[in-house]
């Protein structure tokens, strides 16, 4: 058989078998016999006696470093050409006592968005993931990620989040490949309502995403924009998308955006003292969001290296959440977990990939710059 391999982490199970049958595998396998391989590679992280057949493409990564700190862990996995990707395991607990565990999935290594309070932003954009390379962290996660809580290797998980490195919008063609076999339930099997994907607030993006909700299966899909700023002026200074897409564009976006009955679209709100931290910014932003049906997630910065902001005290982000409140806004606090070990949010970046910037060659995308965003890591 000639030809490319089939690619087993980034393909749904219809793709995958009409994949096998051009590629003449069926000739020695019959097709349940592949489906069955599929589901079992996928659902128990197993592979046939003797490894997959030579024409499958098997994607999985290894697994270079893991960090915990407290009950989150962070684990990078190796690519091609001395890359990684990073990926965050992150409890939550709930009312009834349970844990389940998100997985924080990144879409590229690096990221050409820029923001300045953002560790990842300090890498700049080095690739695009492939659907494969997204995919192979929740298989890394469930089957390979050493557990040091349970003993033994993996983790159950029950979100996925794409608020990992990387602009998920700005690989949407892979993000949303990697979507349809996230959700797949012969593969990765986590309901669409589980999965999140998170922007800086690319409109092009959330239009194309939007058109992913209107399909059959996916209108529970959740989207998160970070939004971080109350007026054009402060977003701009932070968020170099914001010159190229203002918060009207942005907004406009939000409310034609599909989003079923009773759900709300997660605003992120990283605070950051001094910056828009303010009674006044405060309602301003409360102001804005009001025409949206929208949960203002407020985030406590976690200062980056050589961060020219503090983190702010707990006091401020309280006063914060509750004036948010009072203005009728529904606000939530996001806990920081994982600050010690660089796995909180806006700090993923491999500090000894850094230096190597821009290496090229999204496998399965295309980069799509924005105007405006810089082409180099944020000066910060
Ligand atoms: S906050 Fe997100 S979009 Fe902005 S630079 Fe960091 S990873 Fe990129």
């Amino acid at each position: 058989m000639d030809g490319p391999q089939v690619p087993i982490l980034g393909l749904t199970l219809e793709g995958f078998l009409a994949a096998a049958k051009e590629r003449g595998a069926f000739r020695s396998m019959q097709p349940q016999e592949c489906a069955r391989m599929y589901r079992a590679f996928h659902r128990e992280g197993a592979a046939p006696a003797g490894g997959l057949p030579a024409w499958v493409h098997d994607g999985r990564r290894p697994v270079n470093a893991v960090h915990v700190d407290g009950e989150t862990l962070k684990f990078t996995l190796g690519l091609d050409g001395g890359l990684e990707t990073e990926s965050v395991v992150i409890p939550m607990r709930h009312r009834d006592g349970t844990v389940t565990r998100t997985l924080c999935v990144s879409s590229q290594v690096g990221c050409a968005m820029g923001c300045r309070f953002c560790e990842t932003a300090q890498m700049g954009l080095m690739r695009s993931l492939s659907p494969s390379e997204i995919v192979a962290q929740l298989h890394a996660a469930r089957f390979s990620v050493a557990n040091p809580w349970a003993g033994g290797t993996g983790f159950e998980v029950k979100n996925i989040v794409f608020m990992g490195m990387g602009e998920p919008m700005d690989n949407l063609d892979a993000v949303m490949a990697a979507i349809r076999v996230l959700t797949d339930r012969n593969a990765g099997a986590i309901a669409p309502v589980h999965v999140t994907v998170s922007t800086v607030g690319r409109t092009d993006g959330i239009r194309r995403y939007g058109d992913l909700l209107r399909e059959r299966g996916f209108h529970r899909l959740n989207l998160a924009v970070s939004l971080n700023a109350p007026n054009d002026r402060v977003r701009s200074e932070i968020m170099p998308v914001n010159r190229a897409e203002p918060i009207a564009r942005l907004m406009e976006s939000l409310l034609s955006f599909p989003k079923r009955p009773n759900a709300a679209i997660c605003m992120e709100y990283v605070l950051i003292p001094g910056v828009n931290d303010s009674d006044a910014d405060c309602d301003e932003v409360c102001a804005l969001l009001r025409p949206l049906r929208c949960s203002l997630n407020v985030i406590p910065y976690n200062p980056r290296r050589s961060s020219p902001w503090p983190a702010p005290e707990e006091e401020s982000v309280q006063r914060f959440v509750r004036r948010a409140i009072a203005n009728g806004q529904f606000c939530k606090r996001r806990g920081t977990k994982g600050r010690s070990a660089m796995a909180a949010c806006g700090q993923l970046g491999n500090e000894r990939i850094r230096s190597r910037r821009f290496v090229d060659g999204a496998a399965e995308t295309v980069q799509i710059r924005v105007p405006g965003a810089p082409d180099g890591p944020a000066a910060g």
